[in-house]
């Protein structure tokens, strides 16, 4: 399946809450799901009720957008996360936050996770000091992630640098806003309660059929 590359409000309200996709205009009265959270389209004659296996693959699909993860991508995860010891559901909660665009987004060096794969592929996103720009790349406790030399003098971080004063990382990660880089002190983990916005029981339900 393609990425999708249509108006991405569509799909909070598509999905029934806000999946925060745009970054700071989620938290403007600007926000369509604010405004319409309704579902796009013309309104259904009657509603239908919905099975378990349709709410189980809403959850999966609402993780999946969220995280901008290709459903082939989804699967592999999936299967990793049952082959690791240990609660698959965590494990699949780990798999998706340590995403290299995930932490960027977390830290607070993009508004949004799309804008943080953007800059990923662009280059100018590096990794304990060397350019990495594979968005799905994974990293582990005691990596450090910040900008390269070519980045630091990009128009894009005079961006960041105006902003990162406000942002809030996860206990998991360290900010260190003067110089513009972070580092994983630690694994997400789901008591923590701040990694993430779905069920992760029901998708490896939804998977296991
Ligand atoms: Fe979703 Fe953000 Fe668009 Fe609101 S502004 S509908 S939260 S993507």
């Amino acid at each position: 399946m393609a990425r999708y590359t249509g108006p991405v409000c569509r799909l909070c309200r598509r999905h029934g809450e806000k999946l925060f996709l745009k970054g700071e205009r989620c938290f403007t009265p600007r926000c369509s799901f604010d405004r319409r959270p309704n579902p796009p389209g013309p309104r259904p004659a009657r509603r239908r009720k919905v099975s378990d296996r349709g709410l189980q693959l809403r959850e999966k699909q609402r993780a999946r957008v969220a995280y901008g993860v290709l459903e082939k991508q989804f699967v592999r995860y999936y299967k990793e996360a049952i082959s690791r010891p240990g609660v698959s559901g965590e494990n699949l909660v780990r798999l998706l936050e340590t995403r290299l665009d995930n932490i960027v987004y977390r830290l607070g060096l993009a508004d949004s996770r799309a804008q943080a794969r953007q800059i990923v592929r662009h280059g100018i996103v590096s990794v304990n000091g060397r350019k990495l720009d594979i968005p799905s790349a994974h990293l582990k406790e005691g990596d450090t992630v910040g900008f390269t030399p070519r980045g630091l003098r990009s128009e894009y971080v005079k961006l960041v640098q105006a902003n990162i004063k406000s942002k809030n990382p996860p206990s998991w990660l360290s900010l260190d806003a003067a110089g513009l880089s972070g580092r994983v002190v630690g694994m997400p983990t789901i008591a923590q309660g701040e990694t993430h916005v779905f069920n992760e029981n029901v998708i490896i339900e939804y998977y296991s059929r």
